[in-house]
Protein backbone atom coordinates (compact mmCIF):
# COMPACT_ATOMS: atom_id res chain seq x y z
CA UNK A 1 0.00 0.00 0.00
CA UNK A 2 1.37 2.98 -0.65
CA UNK A 3 -0.14 6.71 0.46
CA UNK A 4 2.05 8.70 -1.81
CA UNK A 5 0.96 10.63 -5.16
CA UNK A 6 3.74 10.48 -7.54
CA UNK A 7 5.46 13.46 -8.77
CA UNK A 8 3.79 14.08 -11.98
CA UNK A 9 0.39 14.26 -9.45
CA UNK A 10 1.88 16.43 -7.31
CA UNK A 11 3.02 19.17 -10.46
CA UNK A 12 -0.83 18.76 -11.07
CA UNK A 13 -2.13 20.06 -8.09
CA UNK A 14 0.89 22.50 -7.86
CA UNK A 15 -0.08 24.12 -11.15
CA UNK A 16 -3.44 24.00 -10.48
CA UNK A 17 -2.83 25.82 -6.84
CA UNK A 18 -0.81 27.85 -8.36
CA UNK A 19 -3.22 29.39 -10.99
CA UNK A 20 -5.85 29.59 -8.80
CA UNK A 21 -3.86 32.01 -6.61
CA UNK A 22 -2.84 33.89 -9.99
CA UNK A 23 -6.30 34.12 -11.87
CA UNK A 24 -7.96 35.16 -8.89
CA UNK A 25 -10.07 32.11 -8.84
CA UNK A 26 -11.78 33.33 -4.99
CA UNK A 27 -13.15 36.32 -6.74
CA UNK A 28 -14.37 34.44 -9.67
CA UNK A 29 -16.18 31.94 -7.38
CA UNK A 30 -18.25 34.97 -5.58
CA UNK A 31 -18.73 36.39 -8.81
CA UNK A 32 -20.39 33.41 -9.94
CA UNK A 33 -22.33 32.42 -7.28
CA UNK A 34 -23.42 36.20 -7.03
CA UNK A 35 -24.17 36.23 -10.87
CA UNK A 36 -25.32 32.91 -11.91
CA UNK A 37 -22.87 33.29 -14.70
CA UNK A 38 -20.85 30.07 -15.53
CA UNK A 39 -17.29 30.78 -16.17
CA UNK A 40 -17.40 29.26 -19.64
CA UNK A 41 -13.77 31.49 -20.11
CA UNK A 42 -11.92 28.72 -18.44
CA UNK A 43 -12.58 25.94 -21.13
CA UNK A 44 -9.77 27.14 -23.03
CA UNK A 45 -7.43 27.25 -20.28
CA UNK A 46 -8.40 24.43 -19.05
CA UNK A 47 -7.94 22.61 -22.60
CA UNK A 48 -4.41 24.16 -22.97
CA UNK A 49 -3.68 22.42 -19.89
CA UNK A 50 -5.00 19.50 -21.15
CA UNK A 51 -7.35 18.88 -18.49
CA UNK A 52 -10.18 18.30 -20.40
CA UNK A 53 -10.56 14.45 -21.16
CA UNK A 54 -7.45 14.05 -19.55
CA UNK A 55 -8.78 10.75 -18.04
CA UNK A 56 -10.67 9.47 -21.54
CA UNK A 57 -8.62 6.69 -23.50
CA UNK A 58 -5.82 7.69 -25.59
CA UNK A 59 -6.67 6.14 -28.47
CA UNK A 60 -9.46 7.80 -28.70
CA UNK A 61 -7.77 11.44 -28.25
CA UNK A 62 -8.40 11.64 -24.46
CA UNK A 63 -5.15 11.99 -22.21
CA UNK A 64 -4.82 8.29 -20.83
CA UNK A 65 -4.51 9.57 -17.15
CA UNK A 66 -5.75 7.06 -14.33
CA UNK A 67 -9.06 8.80 -12.74
CA UNK A 68 -7.47 9.68 -9.60
CA UNK A 69 -5.46 12.33 -11.40
CA UNK A 70 -8.84 13.95 -12.34
CA UNK A 71 -9.81 13.05 -9.43
CA UNK A 72 -7.02 15.84 -7.69
CA UNK A 73 -7.56 18.09 -10.18
CA UNK A 74 -11.27 18.57 -9.24
CA UNK A 75 -10.51 18.78 -5.98
CA UNK A 76 -8.05 21.13 -6.03
CA UNK A 77 -10.02 23.67 -8.28
CA UNK A 78 -13.25 22.86 -6.34
CA UNK A 79 -11.25 24.18 -3.02
CA UNK A 80 -12.57 27.82 -4.92
CA UNK A 81 -15.66 26.83 -6.09
CA UNK A 82 -17.47 23.94 -7.81
CA UNK A 83 -18.08 25.85 -11.09
CA UNK A 84 -14.82 26.06 -11.29
CA UNK A 85 -13.57 22.42 -11.11
CA UNK A 86 -16.96 21.69 -13.27
CA UNK A 87 -15.68 21.75 -16.74
CA UNK A 88 -12.75 18.99 -15.77
CA UNK A 89 -15.49 17.02 -13.67
CA UNK A 90 -17.86 16.76 -16.89
CA UNK A 91 -15.14 15.84 -19.09
CA UNK A 92 -13.52 13.51 -17.06
CA UNK A 93 -16.17 11.53 -15.10
CA UNK A 94 -19.19 12.45 -16.51
CA UNK A 95 -21.29 10.78 -19.19
CA UNK A 96 -18.85 11.09 -21.89
CA UNK A 97 -16.91 7.65 -19.96
CA UNK A 98 -19.92 5.70 -21.30
CA UNK A 99 -18.99 6.86 -24.93
CA UNK A 100 -15.21 6.35 -24.46
CA UNK A 101 -15.81 2.69 -23.12
CA UNK A 102 -19.07 1.89 -24.69
CA UNK A 103 -19.61 3.82 -27.78
CA UNK A 104 -19.39 3.20 -31.52
CA UNK A 105 -15.80 4.03 -33.53
CA UNK A 106 -18.27 6.53 -34.81
CA UNK A 107 -19.45 8.47 -32.09
CA UNK A 108 -16.15 8.32 -30.14
CA UNK A 109 -14.34 9.83 -32.76
CA UNK A 110 -17.14 12.71 -33.37
CA UNK A 111 -17.07 13.47 -29.51
CA UNK A 112 -14.39 12.62 -27.69
CA UNK A 113 -11.61 15.25 -29.49
CA UNK A 114 -14.30 17.92 -28.94
CA UNK A 115 -15.05 17.06 -25.46
CA UNK A 116 -11.32 17.19 -24.87
CA UNK A 117 -11.17 20.80 -26.53
CA UNK A 118 -13.91 22.31 -24.69
CA UNK A 119 -16.28 21.87 -27.77
CA UNK A 120 -18.36 19.70 -26.94
CA UNK A 121 -19.82 18.62 -23.46
CA UNK A 122 -22.56 15.48 -22.85
CA UNK A 123 -24.89 15.23 -19.86
CA UNK A 124 -26.46 12.20 -18.32
CA UNK A 125 -29.91 12.33 -18.05
CA UNK A 126 -31.47 9.57 -15.54
CA UNK A 127 -33.88 11.21 -13.43
CA UNK A 128 -37.37 12.10 -14.20
CA UNK A 129 -40.45 13.56 -12.32
CA UNK A 130 -41.10 10.83 -10.71
CA UNK A 131 -38.14 8.59 -11.08
CA UNK A 132 -35.47 9.32 -8.97
CA UNK A 133 -33.86 7.26 -6.20
CA UNK A 134 -35.81 4.96 -8.09
CA UNK A 135 -34.77 5.24 -11.27
CA UNK A 136 -36.35 2.16 -12.74
CA UNK A 137 -39.35 3.13 -12.94
CA UNK A 138 -38.16 5.13 -15.38
CA UNK A 139 -40.77 6.03 -18.41
CA UNK A 140 -38.89 7.81 -20.42
CA UNK A 141 -39.04 5.46 -23.55
CA UNK A 142 -37.55 4.87 -27.15
CA UNK A 143 -39.52 2.88 -29.56
CA UNK A 144 -38.06 1.60 -32.71
CA UNK A 145 -39.47 3.13 -35.41
CA UNK A 146 -37.90 1.25 -38.48
CA UNK A 147 -35.07 3.88 -39.62
CA UNK A 148 -34.93 5.30 -36.01
CA UNK A 149 -35.67 5.29 -32.73
CA UNK A 150 -38.79 7.86 -31.58
CA UNK A 151 -38.43 9.26 -28.30
CA UNK A 152 -41.08 10.26 -25.81
CA UNK A 153 -40.50 11.40 -21.91
CA UNK A 154 -39.16 13.91 -19.86
CA UNK A 155 -36.08 14.13 -17.88
CA UNK A 156 -35.47 16.51 -14.61
CA UNK A 157 -32.72 18.35 -12.89
CA UNK A 158 -30.26 17.74 -15.63
CA UNK A 159 -26.58 19.55 -15.08
CA UNK A 160 -25.62 20.98 -18.29
CA UNK A 161 -29.64 21.27 -19.68
CA UNK A 162 -29.42 23.82 -22.75
CA UNK A 163 -25.71 24.39 -22.55
CA UNK A 164 -24.81 20.54 -23.62
CA UNK A 165 -24.15 19.59 -27.37
CA UNK A 166 -25.06 15.75 -26.27
CA UNK A 167 -27.23 14.40 -23.59
CA UNK A 168 -27.10 10.22 -22.86
CA UNK A 169 -30.66 9.26 -22.20
CA UNK A 170 -31.52 6.02 -19.85
CA UNK A 171 -34.77 5.23 -21.37
CA UNK A 172 -36.79 2.38 -21.77
CA UNK A 173 -35.75 0.41 -25.38
CA UNK A 174 -38.62 -2.46 -25.25
CA UNK A 175 -41.52 -3.75 -22.78
CA UNK A 176 -39.45 -5.47 -20.27
CA UNK A 177 -39.73 -3.95 -17.31
CA UNK A 178 -37.52 -3.11 -14.36
CA UNK A 179 -33.61 -2.49 -14.90
CA UNK A 180 -33.96 -5.23 -18.09
CA UNK A 181 -35.97 -3.07 -20.27
CA UNK A 182 -33.45 0.28 -20.04
CA UNK A 183 -30.53 1.48 -22.23
CA UNK A 184 -29.05 4.35 -23.51
CA UNK A 185 -29.08 6.71 -26.60
CA UNK A 186 -27.14 9.94 -27.53
CA UNK A 187 -29.45 12.44 -28.15
CA UNK A 188 -28.19 16.06 -29.37
CA UNK A 189 -28.91 19.27 -28.30
CA UNK A 190 -31.24 20.72 -31.55
CA UNK A 191 -33.11 17.63 -32.40
CA UNK A 192 -36.38 18.31 -33.60
CA UNK A 193 -39.12 17.89 -30.96
CA UNK A 194 -36.11 17.96 -28.10
CA UNK A 195 -36.87 21.19 -26.31
CA UNK A 196 -35.65 22.68 -22.17
CA UNK A 197 -37.60 23.52 -19.46
CA UNK A 198 -36.57 26.36 -17.49
CA UNK A 199 -33.45 26.98 -15.18
CA UNK A 200 -33.71 25.57 -11.88
CA UNK A 201 -32.96 28.04 -9.06
CA UNK A 202 -30.76 25.81 -6.57
CA UNK A 203 -30.08 26.87 -3.06
CA UNK A 204 -26.01 26.53 -4.00
CA UNK A 205 -24.58 25.35 -7.17
CA UNK A 206 -25.10 28.51 -8.92
CA UNK A 207 -24.62 28.75 -12.07
CA UNK A 208 -24.86 25.10 -12.84
CA UNK A 209 -27.05 25.23 -16.46
CA UNK A 210 -29.61 22.60 -15.09
CA UNK A 211 -33.33 22.22 -16.75
CA UNK A 212 -35.94 19.90 -17.37
CA UNK A 213 -35.17 17.90 -20.59
CA UNK A 214 -38.76 17.32 -22.74
CA UNK A 215 -38.80 14.89 -25.78
CA UNK A 216 -41.77 15.04 -27.82
CA UNK A 217 -41.40 12.19 -30.61
CA UNK A 218 -37.84 12.90 -31.21
CA UNK A 219 -36.56 10.72 -33.95
CA UNK A 220 -32.94 9.30 -32.71
CA UNK A 221 -31.21 7.59 -35.03
CA UNK A 222 -30.30 4.20 -34.53
CA UNK A 223 -26.56 4.67 -34.80
CA UNK A 224 -27.03 6.95 -31.60
CA UNK A 225 -27.49 4.19 -29.30
CA UNK A 226 -24.73 3.76 -26.89
CA UNK A 227 -26.17 1.23 -23.93
CA UNK A 228 -28.40 -1.67 -25.37
CA UNK A 229 -31.56 -2.70 -23.67
CA UNK A 230 -30.40 -5.04 -20.99
CA UNK A 231 -27.03 -3.74 -20.50
CA UNK A 232 -28.01 -1.05 -17.93
CA UNK A 233 -25.15 -2.53 -15.60
CA UNK A 234 -22.79 -0.97 -18.32
CA UNK A 235 -24.53 2.69 -17.41
CA UNK A 236 -24.34 2.12 -13.38
CA UNK A 237 -20.49 1.40 -13.45
CA UNK A 238 -19.74 3.77 -15.87
CA UNK A 239 -21.77 6.61 -13.21
CA UNK A 240 -19.45 4.84 -10.44
CA UNK A 241 -16.72 6.70 -11.87
CA UNK A 242 -18.96 10.26 -11.30
CA UNK A 243 -19.47 9.21 -8.06
CA UNK A 244 -15.95 9.80 -7.12
CA UNK A 245 -15.70 12.66 -8.90
CA UNK A 246 -18.83 13.64 -7.25
CA UNK A 247 -17.02 12.96 -4.09
CA UNK A 248 -13.84 14.82 -5.06
CA UNK A 249 -16.20 18.02 -5.13
CA UNK A 250 -16.70 17.29 -1.92
CA UNK A 251 -13.13 17.18 -1.21
CA UNK A 252 -12.36 19.97 -2.37
CA UNK A 253 -15.10 22.46 -0.81
CA UNK A 254 -14.25 20.66 2.85
CA UNK A 255 -10.66 21.93 1.98
CA UNK A 256 -11.40 25.26 1.08
CA UNK A 257 -13.70 25.78 3.67
CA UNK A 258 -11.21 24.16 6.38
CA UNK A 259 -8.04 26.67 4.73
CA UNK A 260 -10.58 29.83 5.11
CA UNK A 261 -11.76 29.17 8.82
CA UNK A 262 -7.80 28.13 10.09
CA UNK A 263 -6.99 31.64 8.04
CA UNK A 264 -9.97 33.59 9.78
CA UNK A 265 -9.37 31.74 13.11
CA UNK A 266 -5.81 33.43 13.03
CA UNK A 267 -6.93 37.17 11.92
CA UNK A 268 -9.50 37.19 14.45
CA UNK A 269 -9.40 38.54 17.74
CA UNK A 270 -11.93 38.03 20.68
CA UNK A 271 -10.67 38.86 24.31
CA UNK A 272 -7.68 40.59 23.00
CA UNK A 273 -6.71 37.25 21.44
CA UNK A 274 -6.76 35.23 18.43
CA UNK A 275 -9.77 33.21 18.15
CA UNK A 276 -7.27 30.23 16.89
CA UNK A 277 -6.05 30.79 20.89
CA UNK A 278 -8.81 29.18 22.29
CA UNK A 279 -9.34 25.57 22.52
CA UNK A 280 -12.48 24.95 21.52
CA UNK A 281 -11.70 26.65 17.90
CA UNK A 282 -9.07 24.46 18.03
CA UNK A 283 -10.76 21.15 18.47
CA UNK A 284 -13.28 22.16 15.78
CA UNK A 285 -10.58 22.92 13.31
CA UNK A 286 -8.72 19.53 14.10
CA UNK A 287 -11.90 17.52 13.79
CA UNK A 288 -12.44 18.90 10.23
CA UNK A 289 -8.70 18.48 9.20
CA UNK A 290 -9.48 14.67 10.70
CA UNK A 291 -13.09 14.20 8.84
CA UNK A 292 -11.36 15.47 5.62
CA UNK A 293 -8.49 13.16 5.74
CA UNK A 294 -10.56 10.15 6.54
CA UNK A 295 -13.12 11.00 3.29
CA UNK A 296 -9.74 11.99 1.34
CA UNK A 297 -8.76 8.03 2.34
CA UNK A 298 -11.73 6.62 1.12
CA UNK A 299 -12.33 8.55 -1.93
CA UNK A 300 -8.13 7.98 -3.25
CA UNK A 301 -8.95 3.99 -2.49
CA UNK A 302 -12.15 4.50 -4.76
CA UNK A 303 -9.88 5.99 -7.88
CA UNK A 304 -6.92 4.13 -6.82
CA UNK A 305 -8.86 1.09 -7.40
CA UNK A 306 -10.69 2.24 -10.57
CA UNK A 307 -7.15 2.61 -12.37
CA UNK A 308 -8.28 3.81 -15.73
CA UNK A 309 -11.41 1.82 -15.60
CA UNK A 310 -14.00 1.52 -13.30
CA UNK A 311 -14.42 1.75 -9.09
CA UNK A 312 -15.43 -1.00 -6.95
CA UNK A 313 -19.54 -0.23 -6.19
CA UNK A 314 -18.91 -0.92 -2.50
CA UNK A 315 -15.88 1.60 -2.48
CA UNK A 316 -17.26 4.41 -4.63
CA UNK A 317 -20.61 4.46 -2.43
CA UNK A 318 -18.31 4.25 0.62
CA UNK A 319 -16.26 6.86 -1.15
CA UNK A 320 -19.09 9.50 -1.97
CA UNK A 321 -21.34 9.02 0.82
CA UNK A 322 -18.84 9.66 3.87
CA UNK A 323 -17.33 12.80 1.55
CA UNK A 324 -21.25 13.84 0.92
CA UNK A 325 -22.17 14.12 5.15
CA UNK A 326 -17.99 15.63 5.88
CA UNK A 327 -18.18 18.37 3.43
CA UNK A 328 -21.88 19.57 4.73
CA UNK A 329 -20.33 19.38 8.59
CA UNK A 330 -17.13 20.48 7.33
CA UNK A 331 -18.85 24.09 5.75
CA UNK A 332 -21.51 24.36 8.91
CA UNK A 333 -18.38 24.19 10.72
CA UNK A 334 -16.58 26.88 8.92
CA UNK A 335 -19.28 28.70 9.40
CA UNK A 336 -19.62 28.28 13.19
CA UNK A 337 -15.73 29.80 13.57
CA UNK A 338 -16.76 32.78 11.52
CA UNK A 339 -18.99 33.86 13.94
CA UNK A 340 -22.14 36.27 12.31
CA UNK A 341 -19.50 36.83 9.37
CA UNK A 342 -20.09 33.08 8.68
CA UNK A 343 -23.48 33.79 7.63
CA UNK A 344 -22.95 36.87 5.01
CA UNK A 345 -22.33 36.39 1.64
CA UNK A 346 -19.58 39.05 2.32
CA UNK A 347 -17.56 35.48 3.02
CA UNK A 348 -17.13 32.35 1.12
CA UNK A 349 -18.01 29.91 3.64
CA UNK A 350 -21.99 30.28 3.61
CA UNK A 351 -21.27 29.43 -0.46
CA UNK A 352 -19.76 26.56 0.14
CA UNK A 353 -21.94 25.60 2.99
CA UNK A 354 -25.10 25.61 0.06
CA UNK A 355 -23.08 23.88 -2.59
CA UNK A 356 -21.93 21.38 -0.08
CA UNK A 357 -25.64 20.55 0.24
CA UNK A 358 -26.39 19.46 -2.93
CA UNK A 359 -23.86 16.67 -3.28
CA UNK A 360 -25.91 14.56 -0.62
CA UNK A 361 -28.96 14.32 -3.25
CA UNK A 362 -27.05 14.78 -6.29
CA UNK A 363 -25.05 11.40 -8.00
CA UNK A 364 -27.84 9.69 -5.98
CA UNK A 365 -28.88 9.96 -2.16
CA UNK A 366 -26.42 9.19 0.87
CA UNK A 367 -29.63 7.14 1.94
CA UNK A 368 -29.30 5.39 -1.66
CA UNK A 369 -25.83 5.05 -1.38
CA UNK A 370 -26.35 3.41 2.38
CA UNK A 371 -28.83 0.66 0.79
CA UNK A 372 -25.87 -0.37 -1.97
CA UNK A 373 -23.52 -0.39 0.83
CA UNK A 374 -25.80 -2.90 3.09
CA UNK A 375 -26.59 -5.01 0.17
CA UNK A 376 -23.59 -6.05 -0.34
CA UNK A 377 -22.59 -5.99 3.49
CA UNK A 378 -25.25 -9.05 4.05
CA UNK A 379 -24.73 -10.34 0.57
CA UNK A 380 -28.45 -10.23 -0.04
CA UNK A 381 -30.79 -7.88 -2.04
CA UNK A 382 -32.86 -6.29 0.14
CA UNK A 383 -35.78 -4.97 -2.59
CA UNK A 384 -36.93 -1.82 -1.42
CA UNK A 385 -40.54 -2.18 -3.51
CA UNK A 386 -41.38 -5.49 -1.52
CA UNK A 387 -39.72 -4.35 1.49
CA UNK A 388 -37.94 -7.37 2.04
C1 LIG B 1 -27.59 19.60 -7.83
C2 LIG B 1 -28.21 18.41 -8.47
C3 LIG B 1 -27.73 17.94 -9.68
C4 LIG B 1 -28.33 16.85 -10.30
N1 LIG B 1 -27.87 16.45 -11.53
C5 LIG B 1 -28.50 15.43 -12.16
C6 LIG B 1 -28.11 15.05 -13.49
O1 LIG B 1 -27.22 15.65 -14.10
N2 LIG B 1 -28.76 14.03 -14.10
C7 LIG B 1 -29.76 13.34 -13.47
O2 LIG B 1 -30.28 12.41 -14.06
N3 LIG B 1 -30.18 13.70 -12.23
C8 LIG B 1 -29.58 14.72 -11.56
N4 LIG B 1 -29.99 15.10 -10.31
C9 LIG B 1 -31.11 14.41 -9.69
C10 LIG B 1 -30.71 13.47 -8.56
O3 LIG B 1 -29.99 12.36 -9.07
C11 LIG B 1 -31.98 13.06 -7.82
O4 LIG B 1 -32.52 14.24 -7.22
C12 LIG B 1 -31.70 12.00 -6.76
O5 LIG B 1 -31.36 10.77 -7.35
C13 LIG B 1 -32.90 11.81 -5.83
O6 LIG B 1 -34.09 11.64 -6.55
P1 LIG B 1 -35.39 12.51 -6.16
O7 LIG B 1 -34.99 13.94 -6.10
O8 LIG B 1 -36.47 12.12 -7.08
O9 LIG B 1 -35.72 12.08 -4.68
P2 LIG B 1 -36.64 10.84 -4.26
O10 LIG B 1 -36.22 9.63 -4.98
O11 LIG B 1 -38.06 11.25 -4.37
O12 LIG B 1 -36.28 10.70 -2.72
C14 LIG B 1 -36.77 11.59 -1.74
C15 LIG B 1 -36.13 11.20 -0.41
O13 LIG B 1 -36.52 9.86 -0.06
C16 LIG B 1 -35.36 9.07 0.15
N5 LIG B 1 -35.64 7.69 -0.28
C17 LIG B 1 -36.19 7.29 -1.44
N6 LIG B 1 -36.27 5.95 -1.47
C18 LIG B 1 -35.74 5.50 -0.30
C19 LIG B 1 -35.52 4.22 0.28
N7 LIG B 1 -35.85 3.11 -0.37
N8 LIG B 1 -34.96 4.15 1.50
C20 LIG B 1 -34.60 5.27 2.17
N9 LIG B 1 -34.78 6.52 1.69
C21 LIG B 1 -35.34 6.63 0.46
C22 LIG B 1 -34.27 9.72 -0.69
O14 LIG B 1 -32.97 9.35 -0.24
C23 LIG B 1 -34.61 11.19 -0.47
O15 LIG B 1 -34.06 11.63 0.75
C24 LIG B 1 -29.40 16.18 -9.67
C25 LIG B 1 -29.87 16.64 -8.42
C26 LIG B 1 -29.29 17.74 -7.84
C27 LIG B 1 -29.82 18.23 -6.52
Amino acid sequence: MDFNLTDEQKMLIETLRTMGERENFRDLAKKVDATGEFPYHLMEKYAELGLLGMTLSEENGGGGQPILNAVLAVEELAKFSPMIAAPVFESNVGPVRVIDRFGSQKQKSEIIPKVCKGESSVSVCMTEPEAGSDLTALTTKAVDAGGHYLLNGTKTFITGGGHASHYMVYCRLGDTPGYKGIGGLLVENGTPGFSFGKQELFMGLRAMPSCDLIFEDVKVPKENLVIKQGEFVNLMSTFDVERCGNSAMCLGTAAGALEAAKSYAQERHAFGRPICEFQDIQFKIVDMAMKLDAARLLVYRAACGAGRGFPSVYEAAMGKCFANEMAVEVATSAMQIFGGYGYSAEFPVERMARDALAWRVAGGTVQMLRITMASMLFGRRFDQRKGK
